[in-house]
């Protein structure tokens, strides 16, 4: 059966075509500033170069359409007709306490995923349009939401909730939710399956270091503590967010600059690039940190600090650790992020062969053999999560 995933942003659209005999992705590309100027399709059929469509893309329906035109076309498409399409499984960000695991989208679901906008407001709008788009044009097609939160959703009550007045939890649902959830699910799994062990027996914290960041404690398959929250500027400094700070510093920005440029300078003014003043990419900070920038430095010593104290609080959280997992672009690309996090936690069985660290976006064990932890790359796969769960979904399995 071919399984179509989608992602929506806002004003982007990321898809990936797959045969699920194989796992094989058969085509994937990106439609680019929906209803901005420029507005582009880069396509790519496995084994053929990249063709780019430029035309005006004024929303997801218009999207969804040039991308099913780009799946059908003779020279560069992969299926000669949409009947080919057994099901289409989307990335939806926030579920809130709805839904603990993937599920068919019906009717009853969209009202309830229409429910968690205020939760999601940038996302989940995104979400929900490209939804719809495929319903227009794919109205026979079953669709299935995988959910970024879902995974989280095991987290004990005493990790989740937050210590402020109960009717805030009860009334609007403020709480940590927890995001990534598909990524730290993906690693998690694979890690053991390269272990060879049971997850069910396994420590795990896995490290999802990309543009967004976030750590998560996994016990026995379940996810016990994640490091995002509410929403995910909480936890980790990241690209432009800037990750766990005193609440009071919130509301002494907003009370000078307004509570929506508050908002907007720690979801996208902070992190790598509020502490650099120059990137939120990672690369332009090592660069910049080998070239002697200060700031550069103290960005990356602060996200460094800040992965190595939650891995030792979710080493404490679960009682011990067995694995220790590195994912996405930062943790799957920077040798020297992994060895840097890694330095100072020899105490809790951590190592790090320099020679093995020595390598990108490839799976591989990183400690030396026989080392308490076993600590690993594992490059993430979301689409792949969310192919089979599709698939594990409308198969009624
Ligand atoms: P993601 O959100 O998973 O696509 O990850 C994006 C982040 O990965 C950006 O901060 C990039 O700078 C970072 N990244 C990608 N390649 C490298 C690399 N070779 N070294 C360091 N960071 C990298």
């Amino acid at each position: 059966m071919k399984i179509l995933v989608i992602n929506c942003g806002s004003s982007s659209l990321k898809y990936q075509l797959f045969d699920m005999a194989d796992e094989s992705v058969l085509a994937k590309g990106l439609v680019e500033r929906i209803g901005i100027d420029g507005s582009r399709l880069k396509h790519t059929r496995t084994g053929q170069e990249a063709v780019l469509v430029e035309q005006p893309i004024p929303d997801h329906k218009v999207a969804v359409s040039l991308v099913l035109k780009a799946l059908l076309d003779k020279q560069h498409g992969a299926i000669k007709s949409l009947d080919e399409l057994g099901a289409v499984g989307h990335r939806v960000v926030h579920a809130g306490e709805k839904f603990s695991c993937s599920v068919r989208l019906d009717d009853a679901v969209m009202a309830a995923l229409k429910e968690c906008i205020p939760l999601a407001p940038l996302h989940n709008p995104a979400n929900i349009i490209g939804i719809e788009a495929i319903s227009a044009s794919l109205p026979n097609v079953p669709q299935v939401g995988v959910f970024d939160t879902a995974f989280h959703q095991t987290m004990p009550d005493y990790a989740y909730m937050y210590a402020v007045p109960y009717g805030y939890y009860k009334d609007a649902k403020v709480r940590r939710y927890g995001f990534h959830g598909t990524s730290h699910l993906f690693v998690s799994h694979r890690a053991a399956e390269i272990l060879g062990k049971p997850i069910q027996d396994l420590k795990i914290v896995t490290c999802h270091l990309g543009n967004g960041s976030s750590v998560t404690a996994v016990k026995n398959g379940k996810s016990v503590d994640t490091s995002m929250g509410f929403t995910p500027v909480a936890g980790l400094v990241m690209g432009t967010r800037c990750g766990d700070v005193d609440p009071s510093v919130v509301t002494y920005i907003a009370a000078k600059e307004g509570a929506e440029k508050a908002d907007k300078i720690l979801n996208k003014e902070s992190g790598l690039q509020g502490i650099s003043g120059k990137s939120s990419d990672m690369r332009d900070i090592e660069e910049g940190m080998k070239a002697g920038d200060a700031r550069c430095t103290l960005a990356y010593n602060m996200l460094c600090y800040g992965i190595r104290k939650y891995i030792g609080a979710y080493a404490a959280a679960m009682g011990g650790i067995d694995v220790l997992v590195f994912t996405a672009g930062i943790g799957e690309n920077s040798p020297e992020v992994r060895a840097s996090v890694a330095e100072g936690l020899e105490f809790l069985g951590i190592k790090v062969d320099a020679a093995k660290n020595d390598f990108r976006g490839k799976e591989r064990i990183i400690s030396p053999e026989g080392a308490p932890v076993t600590v690993m790359v594992v490059p993430t796969n979301e689409e792949l999560v969310i192919a089979r769960d599709t698939l594990r979904i409308i198969s009624g399995r």
